[in-house]
């Protein structure tokens, strides 16, 4: 198949509805990471995405919305929490669950009885939804267990001869994917993200967070969100999270980056703002300021993509709270819970 590579012009957005009108996927920008986006009522096309991400059949999609009043016809009925959510927090980096209608395919959410929603808050994506007039079913656009594409040329690295048509909009603002908020029973947070825990809760009190964020899952353990369960965000490397404070974090990557190297590894680290000089001349990426960890969020899944051709990755662990924990999630899923 031949992949239209197209920058983000109106003529390109309307072109690139009009494929997904007519059972063809698209990936597009985000302000969390590009999508691969299929018309939700179509399941051939549905099918489509799963087959060229080589995504695993049990792991449900997200069905991306041009406004909240949307999930009147997803969702089986729509709880108070969503509108008092989504008139502070949509359009943004926040998806929902709730028990899905029966206009929902099953093929979209593989089996569940639940359906996520989200808008997305870049004036790309909401131009492409509006147009398509259909919810739109949408993983992220790389292929599965590669890092999540916070530019249009990962996109195309992964996905070219694979998909009809990438629109590129520049890099993503925020570079990891959305928080994921359950609404059934006591509202839980089964994929921590930009939007925190703290966020949540002060708009509808109690929330709680999935064990399964920091943890991989114990043997017959049934994961809530079904992608946590998978290897995530891997580069051809060997990735380690190192834990401890600042100036420790920076003593044992040291330490172990030379041990690493002397038995033939080649080691880059995914550094910090305060710890680079310190390193001196071993190979780094510098993902930002430990104060700042939106900052790392950003960088992470690009670093991850330039680690490729290297053995072994060093990376530093930040707090796991705010946008920290969802540095952490990430982090822990590219390093197959590998800690030092
Ligand atoms: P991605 O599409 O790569 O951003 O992944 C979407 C994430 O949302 C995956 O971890 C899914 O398992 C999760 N997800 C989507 N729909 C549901 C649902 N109905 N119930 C639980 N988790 C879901
Ligand atoms: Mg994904």
């Amino acid at each position: 198949m031949k992949t239209l590579y197209l920058p983000a012009n109106k003529e390109n957005i309307l072109r690139c509805a009009d494929i997904i009108k007519s059972g063809g996927i698209v990936a597009f920008p985000t302000e969390t990471v590009y999508g691969l986006g299929a018309n939700a009522k179509d399941d051939n096309a549905i099918k489509k995405i799963f087959e060229a991400k080589g995504r695993p059949q049990d792991n449900p999609l997200i069905l991306h919305i041009p406004y909240p009043e949307m999930a009147e016809e997803l969702y089986s009925s729509v709880p108070e929490s969503y509108y008092k959510l989504a008139s502070v927090f949509f359009p943004g980096a926040l998806t929902l669950i709730y028990y899905k209608s029966d206009s929902v395919s099953d093929v979209a959410t593989a089996g569940q009885s639940t359906v996520a929603l989200r808008m997305p808050d870049n004036e790309i994506a909401l131009e492409l939804l509006r147009a398509a007039q259909v919810p739109v079913a949408a993983p992220s656009a790389n292929i599965s267990g590669t890092p999540s594409p916070t530019k249009a040329e990962h996109v195309y690295n992964d996905m070219n001869g694979r998909i009809d048509a990438i629109l590129d909009g520049g890099e993503c603002k925020i570079g990891i994917e959305s928080t994921v908020l359950s609404l059934i029973g006591t509202p839980t947070i089964l994929r921590p993200g930009a939007v925190t825990k703290e966020m949540l809760a002060a708009v509808i009190g109690e929330v709680q967070l999935s064990k399964s964020i920091l943890q991989p899952l114990g043997s017959g353990e049934e994961a809530l969100s079904p992608g946590m369960k998978y290897k995530h965000y891997s580069p051809n490397a060997q990735v380690y999270a190192v834990y401890g404070n600042e100036h420790e974090i920076a003593n044992k990557i040291a330490y172990h980056y030379d041990n690493f190297e002397k038995s033939g590894n080649r080691c880059v680290i995914l550094s910090s703002e305060e710890n680079s000089r310190f390193y001196g001349e071993r190979k780094q990426i510098i993902l930002g300021s430990r104060k700042k960890p939106e900052e790392f969020c950003k960088r992470l899944f690009s670093a991850l993509r330039e680690c490729d051709g290297y053995t072994t990755v060093l990376c530093e662990t930040l707090q796991e709270h705010g946008a920290g924990l969802a540095f952490m999630n990430r982090l822990l899923r590219a390093s197959g819970f590998k800690t030092l």
